[in-house]
């Protein structure tokens, strides 16, 4: 953007400067990206308003229809004959462009396969002048891809079924919806009308500018206030017969407000009292309220088909229903969690990605990133019992710096104009390692300074675009002085590097050396990226320093660095809380010692954070050759007295792969032994028949254990599932709350009556109007102990009885838990159902397209493949006639992987076995 403004700016010297344009200013320059093949060119052309005119009638709505006229106002900075806009799915009835002294055609060609119209005028458009682009339209309301203007419905009490419209843009989803330069750094200000149905109601991202009028035949027309200059990609418009609650307006007086289907208003209280709460800690933290941004209302909107979780469209946050709507009595603790996530994570976007955007896909962690920083940082503020900053480490940073090791991690900022690539971008490394990274630096600049950084970076850069280079400069002017170098060389490598690294720490007397070697899980040592890492540690002289996460000392790249100890005798723990993004690596002198005090009276003087990444790395070195098994088990022999959630979430994410990949059943059942013995003090900490639902952590880790020891089999906990299920079963008495999954996938594997539990929970699900108890069913459906009726559950998510959103969830169940039978399920599914795949997701290439879903289901049904047959009747399938290209493509690279992980199955083994039965 800086690079098109600045070209503008020379333009407009010796040409009057449109008003629209006077208030963007530009402080710093950002990447200079000229337009190559698939991108707009920003130094032709640039929008400044869009007025949209939306016509949805009741007809269009059961027609999957809609009208458009868009009259986009263009600066033009070169003289020219021809441009391009996006558009997709669009019919365009009429062209014109208009401009006093300017009488040229304007003939649209396409759209190309880069979804450009090109306009070709019959006259030249002049330069320096701001013209009137006109487009008459109609448009298509897609029923399957939950992509640009689409159309969701449900069924109302008389068993009606309504449908709505409503929009979902991020990426590239505008140009579905009005002819535009779909591109986040196109920013312009909107008007937007909707003429709608009398018996709806018609929602945007501003306020109404006034009462509706009516329009005629049944119709109103709305208009809304002009919107500050903002990207394509959060503009979002709603028509439905909704119905709204007003919350409590924000602290400079904000109006919140929260809609959804009818019937469900009782469902709203949580987020009702989340949002307001989470714009008024934002706005604290940055110093900026949300109503200063530019869009003085907060409307959030349940949508029953929803692509995504949520999307921060300004002033319209939209959600999946199961990601807005609680109750009290059926949702679980962990539901109402993932809701205050939710919220807070969309309402930082309004200030990360709404008002400051990141200036290119490629940089998307700028809006990702602090999006799931604060998804936590803010939830924590409000719900202080929930310990969700210490979550943070669990969902965000642990199971990151896995996907970060593997040789194909992108770094968190790359280059690509590729639409395919682009939405991969939308995944871990931008989200958890941005948050994560993110987290760093707030440790090592202290929180004071990152603040004042923040609000530099906002107040500097509001209303316009930027980059990493921006964000890293804004800490500048308030950073500690032990900061090794500028915060932009020191961030350099976290954001244009893939992966991370491994410190080593060696010791010799009281002195203990840290070196540093980027982390692969393959063991590949070639990898001589170098970071600037900030060390906090911990010794046993001071094991309150646990909780002390400011930087203690700086490792720089080539140069090591070392820590002398008070007594040769000491333990040293490195990254106090998981503040850095890194894993550690002991020598066997210090992990002794280390796990002498775990065995000891000690165990509790070293913080749970601490046990946490400890188990997460030992098991990672384990996973990558760097370490022995039969080590790290004995290691973890501790855990035999460790109750926490912490360790015990970070042990059961390793022992998952150990499953994944070792196939012998005596190997299996002596795993299995081995965590069952260990988990006893846990299991006995958080019994079946103690629940404390106010305990957030007592209650995810309850959920977490029982999830455990009843797929172990552990007699006590399938007990007690069977009964409860049983009682549900046969007296209707409905499990509670926070046991639901437990309950009914376990009483789903152990049924004796499979056909009649079964149907007896899939009733359930749809008679549920609830969508966080339609997921758990969902989830647990799959479990059932009969391949006949796995095929039937199967064949379901290709019917309209699971709406497209939760069809992942459907395979999942299945694949994910019923071990080998469960993949050869799927894969026996895939090869007798593919054309009804295709005719019932359709073809577009969206979030939720035939070609994402089966990409992504053979790759994760083929991580979980042990046997050769498998791999076989994998590759069969994938010579099916009419097989999309790219599907074939990312499958061969599933067998490929897949036939490298049985490889593993046998090496992984023969290491436990060395442990469970050591030669002699
Ligand atoms: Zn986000």
């Amino acid at each position: 953007m800086w690079q098109l403004l600045c070209i503008l700016a020379l333009v407009i010297t010796s040409e009057a400067m449109p008003k629209k344009y006077a208030g963007i200013q530009v402080k710093k320059p950002i990447n200079p990206r000229t337009s190559s093949g698939n991108r707009l060119d920003p130094t032709l052309v640039l929008p400044s308003n869009y007025n949209l005119n939306l016509t949805v009638t009741r007809d269009n709505l059961d027609n999957g229809k809609f009208d458009g006229i868009a009259k986009i106002e263009l600066y033009f900075a070169k003289d020219t004959d021809s441009f391009q806009i996006h558009a997709k799915d669009l019919t365009i009835s009429k062209v014109t462009l208009a401009k006093s002294g300017f009488s040229g055609d304007l003939t649209p060609e396409g759209p190309d396969t880069n979804d450009f119209v090109t306009m070709k005028s019959s006259q030249t458009i002049t330069r320096g002048y701001v013209y009137v682009l006109e487009i008459h339209y109609t448009g298509k309301l897609s029923d399957t891809d939950m992509d640009g203007f689409y159309r969701s419905n449900y069924t109302d009490d008389d068993g009606n079924t309504k449908y709505l419209a409503t929009t979902q843009f991020e990426q590239m989803g505008a140009r579905r919806a009005f002819p535009c330069f779909d591109e986040p750094s196109f920013k312009a200000t909107f008007d937007i009308s909707i003429t709608y149905p009398n018996t709806s109601m018609a929602l945007s991202n501003s306020r109404p500018k006034a009462d509706p009028i009516d329009a005629r035949n049944g119709l109103l027309t709305v208009t809304f206030q002009t919107t500050p200059v903002m990207s394509t990609y959060v503009i979002a418009f709603i028509v439905a017969e909704f119905t709204c609650i007003n919350g409590a307006n924000t602290a400079d007086g904000t109006p919140t407000k929260v809609c959804g289907r009818p019937g469900t208003e009782e469902l709203f209280s949580v987020g009702l009292e989340a949002a307001p709460a989470a714009l008024n800690t934002m706005a604290d933290f940055l110093s900026i309220s949300y109503g200063s941004l530019g869009i003085k209302k907060m409307t959030q909107v349940a949508i029953p088909d929803f692509a995504v979780g949520a999307m921060e469209n300004w002033g319209l946050m939209t959600y999946r229903e199961s990601d807005l709507l609680w109750d009290e009595n059926q949702s679980s603790n962990y539901d109402k969690q993932i809701i205050y996530m939710d919220i807070s994570h969309e309402v930082a976007h309004q200030y990360f990605g709404d008002y400051v955007t990141t200036n290119w896909w490629s940089n998307v962690f700028l809006n990702e990133g602090f999006a799931t920083y604060f998804e936590y940082h803010a939830t924590a503020e409000i719900r202080k019992d929930w310990e969700v900053a210490k979550q943070f480490v669990l969902a965000e940073v642990q199971p990151v710096l896995l996907s970060d090791s593997s040789g194909c991690s992108k770094p968190l900022s790359y280059d690509t104009n590729d639409p395919v690539e682009i939405q991969t971008i939308f995944g871990d490394i931008s989200y958890n390692k941005g948050g994560s990274v993110i987290k760093m630096l707030q440790s090592f600049l202290g929180i004071e300074n990152f603040k004042q950084g923040l609000t530099r970076y906002l107040n500097n850069n509001g209303h316009n675009v930027a980059n990493p280079e921006i964000l890293w400069d804004s800490f500048e002017e308030s950073k500690p002085d032990d900061v090794p170098d500028t915060v932009k060389t020191v961030m350099d490598n976290w954001t244009y590097k893939p992966g991370y690294p491994l410190l080593s720490l060696t010791q010799n007397g009281i002195n203990i050396t840290i070196s540093q070697k980027r982390f692969l899980l393959s063991g590949d040592d070639t990898d001589e990226t170098q970071w600037y890492v900030p060390i906090t540690y911990t010794t046993s002289a001071d094991p309150s320093e646990f909780t002390e996460t400011t930087t203690k000392l700086w490792l720089t790249p080539d140069t090591d660095v070392t820590i002398v100890l008070d007594n040769e005798d000491s333990w040293i723990i490195l990254n106090n809380q998981q503040v850095g993004y890194y894993r550690v690596n002991y020598d066997q002198t210090l992990l002794s010692k280390i796990e002498t005090a775990l065995n000891s009276d000690d165990l509790d003087n070293i913080d749970e954070m601490s046990r946490s990444k400890l188990v997460d790395d030992q098991l990672n070195l384990a996973r990558a050759g760097k370490a022995e098994y039969a080590d790290v088990l004995n290691f973890l022999t501790f855990m035999k007295r460790d109750s926490s959630y912490y360790s015990w979430s970070s042990f059961y994410n390793g022992f998952s792969y150990l499953f994944k990949r070792t196939k012998d059943e005596s190997l299996r059942n002596l795993l299995k032994n081995y965590i069952k013995e260990l988990m006893e003090t846990l299991k006995n900490s958080v019994p079946f028949t103690t629940e404390k639902p106010t305990d957030q952590i007592y209650t995810l880790k309850q959920v977490l254990a029982l999830t455990w020891a009843c797929n172990l089999g552990e007699t006590s906990c399938v007990n007690n599932a069977t009964v409860a299920f049983t009682s549900y079963t046969m007296d209707n008495n409905i499990p509670s709350r926070n046991l639901k999954s437990v309950v009914y996938c376990t009483g789903l594997k152990n049924s004796e009556n499979p056909t009649e539990d079964y149907n007896f929970l899939y009733n359930k699900y749809l008679s549920t109007k609830l969508a966080t108890e339609q997921l758990t069913i969902l989830k647990a459906l799959g479990c059932i102990n009969d391949s006949t009726l796995r095929q039937e559950y199967l064949k379901l998510a290709l019917t309209d009885k699971i709406r497209i959103q939760d069809v992942r969830y459907v395979f999942q169940s299945v694949y994910s838990n019923n071990g080998n039978e469960g993949v050869d399920d799927t894969l026996e599914f895939l090869k007798n159902n593919y054309q009804d795949f295709e005719t019932h997701f359709g073809t577009q290439s969206t979030l939720t397209s035939l070609r994402s879903i089966l990409t992504s289901l053979i790759s994760t049904v083929a991580d979980l493949i042990t046997e050769e047959y498998q791999i076989d009747k994998l590759s069969e399938f994938l010579k099916t006639e009419g097989l999309d290209e790219s599907v074939v493509a990312a499958g061969n690279k599933a067998v490929e992987s897949a036939t490298g992980n049985l490889k593993t199955i046998s090496i992984l083994e023969g290491q436990l076995n060395d442990y469970f039965s050591p030669p002699r």
